[in-house]
């Protein structure tokens, strides 16, 4: 018997900080930069007596990201205790949505190499981040802990196992993000650990029926924590596929998820590669109950609504408004469409500008270069209206395209309008066949050698001969032009 096909599966789960300006029971403020302890209150601390009150905001945004999702508002919500001991949750629960959250069955289509493929989300709900723990790395075995993250409102993301490789892994991470980014629903700072990653893998073992009529049968499932980075998830990802093929083929009766269950697993980075950290909880392991102190949350109609008819623009509606109005190839949208500040900006300028593929050029050499170079927003480097102009200009000749990397360093040095820049610096192509003639004359003259060749038909002799008349006029002679009158006077 040969052995079976092995097909990946995964599962993510996602949790990322939402965009509001204090924590999720308490009026704390949420920050990055404070000092260690310093965003906290009774509540956050979990002190005795103390009352959690629901911060609208939060909850306001969670449904935003469930109706993105395309899942379902249920009529009803409820909030639970997650028990579980640990020093950096001082309330020894989590407030969380256990088996009633906010949103329910939605997907998310995500592009791949030119293709889509689409995930299920199997649930949206709202909880609340715990502090950071860390461990003294100078051997003296001590931790500290800061709590300003306690409290921080968290959305979670649950995805079916529609996951099949660890490049769509990565892609959903990324496709979720910027989701959640152009809806506002977060800022996703991975580096100020505002979203974090959670993928469950195991390798179906076997394509369709089997024969035996049972159930499909699976590896067992291991979840990697709290990954941070879209890098780390693939690379994660593709770890865990190789091990999983590995132990199966090692004990494919033994290594299955009925036999062993599922295990929770850390990923070390710097070595790249996956350890065990413990045999995985089931909810009965938390002990989850309804929390006492928090009425359920009963969305009404209208309020949901209000928030369905407000939503932004997502990501995918942008693409496809670019790529059907502007006719940009997939490479381009998928970088014009990466950010939504970006995405805003490309639209303008290409409302304005008479040439889509001129103008996304420009935006994504010239313009990018900077937003790089500064860290900053494009809108906040460039005016659409300059780089329409630019656009405009190159496409109709009147400027040459390398004129354009200076154009853009005097945008942002002057504040200078491209007009103005290209009529004080001169920059304007020399078109003017006179003159050019007399240019190309004196090229012919100076460079007998290269004028004979390209007489006799050499065509590689041309460029060098245009190079000299760009030269001779400091950049500025149109090559076209340039290649007419040395057509023109040396093959007749
Ligand atoms: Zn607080």
């Amino acid at each position: 018997m040969s052995a079976p096909d092995l097909i990946t599966t995964i599962g993510m789960e996602v949790h990322l900080h939402l965009a509001t300006r204090t924590k999720m029971f308490c009026p704390c403020e949420v920050r990055y930069d404070a000092p260690p302890n310093s965003c906290v209150c009774p509540v956050c601390l979990g002190m005795p007596g103390v009352l959690p009150v629901m911060n609208g905001r939060a909850v306001e945004l969670a449904v935003r990201m469930a109706i993105g999702l395309g899942c379902t508002i249920p009529a009803f919500a409820k909030w639970d205790r997650k028990h579980y001991y640990y020093p950096d949750l001082p309330k020894n629960y989590q407030i969380s949505e256990y088996d009633e959250p906010l949103g329910l069955g939605g997907h998310l289509d995500v592009e791949l190499d030119g293709e889509t493929f689409r995930v299920g989300i199997t649930r949206v709900h709202l909880e609340e981040d715990a502090g950071k723990l860390m461990h003294a790395e100078d051997g003296s075995n001590v931790s500290v802990v800061d709590l300003n993250r306690t409290g921080t409102p968290l959305l979670e993301v649950v995805s079916e196992p529609d996951i099949q490789s660890a490049a769509q892994a990565r892609a959903y991470g990324e496709a979720l993000r910027q989701l959640a980014v152009y809806l506002g629903v977060g800022h996703c700072n991975m580096q100020l650990g505002q979203m974090r990653f959670e993928p469950n893998i195991s390798l179906k073992i076997g394509d369709g029926p089997d024969g035996s009529g049972g159930q499909p049968r699976y590896t067992p499932i291991t979840e990697i924590k709290n990954l941070n980075s879209f890098r780390s998830v693939e690379r994660a990802c593709a770890f865990e596929i190789a091990r999983h093929r590995d132990e199966f083929a090692a004990d494919p009766a033994g290594y299955t998820l009925e036999n062993q269950g599922k295990s929770t697993r850390g990923w070390n980075d710097d070595r790249g590669v996956s350890f065990l950290m413990r045999s995985k909880e089931e909810a009965h392991d938390y002990r989850y109950f309804p929390e006492p102190d928090l009425v359920p949350f009963v969305p009404a109609p209208e309020w949901v609504d209000k928030i369905r008819a407000d939503m932004p623009e997502t990501p995918s509606q942008k693409r496809y408004k670019l790529v059907t109005t502007y006719r940009l190839s997939p490479y381009e949208v998928d970088v014009l469409v990466s950010d939504p500040d970006l995405s805003d900006f490309s639209e303008e300028v290409l409302r304005n500008a008479q040439d889509s593929s001129t103008a996304a050029g420009l935006i994504m050499t010239e313009g990018l270069r900077f937003v790089n170079e500064r860290d900053k927003p494009i809108s906040k480097l460039f005016k659409p209206g300059d780089v329409a102009a630019v656009s405009d200009m190159i496409f109709s000749g009147e400027i040459s395209r390398s004129v354009a990397p200076h154009v853009f360093v005097q945008l942002v040095e002057t504040g200078k309008s491209a007009a103005d820049i290209v009529r004080d610096e001169n920059l304007a192509q020399t078109s003017d066949e006179g003159e050019l003639e007399r240019v190309v004359d004196e090229v012919i003259r100076e460079n007998p050698g290269p004028a004979q060749d390209f007489a006799e038909g050499k065509d590689k002799a041309v460029g060098r001969l245009i190079g000299m008349a760009k030269q001779k006029t400091g950049g500025k002679a149109n090559p076209n032009v340039v290649r007419e009158i040395l057509i023109r006077k040396l093959r007749g």
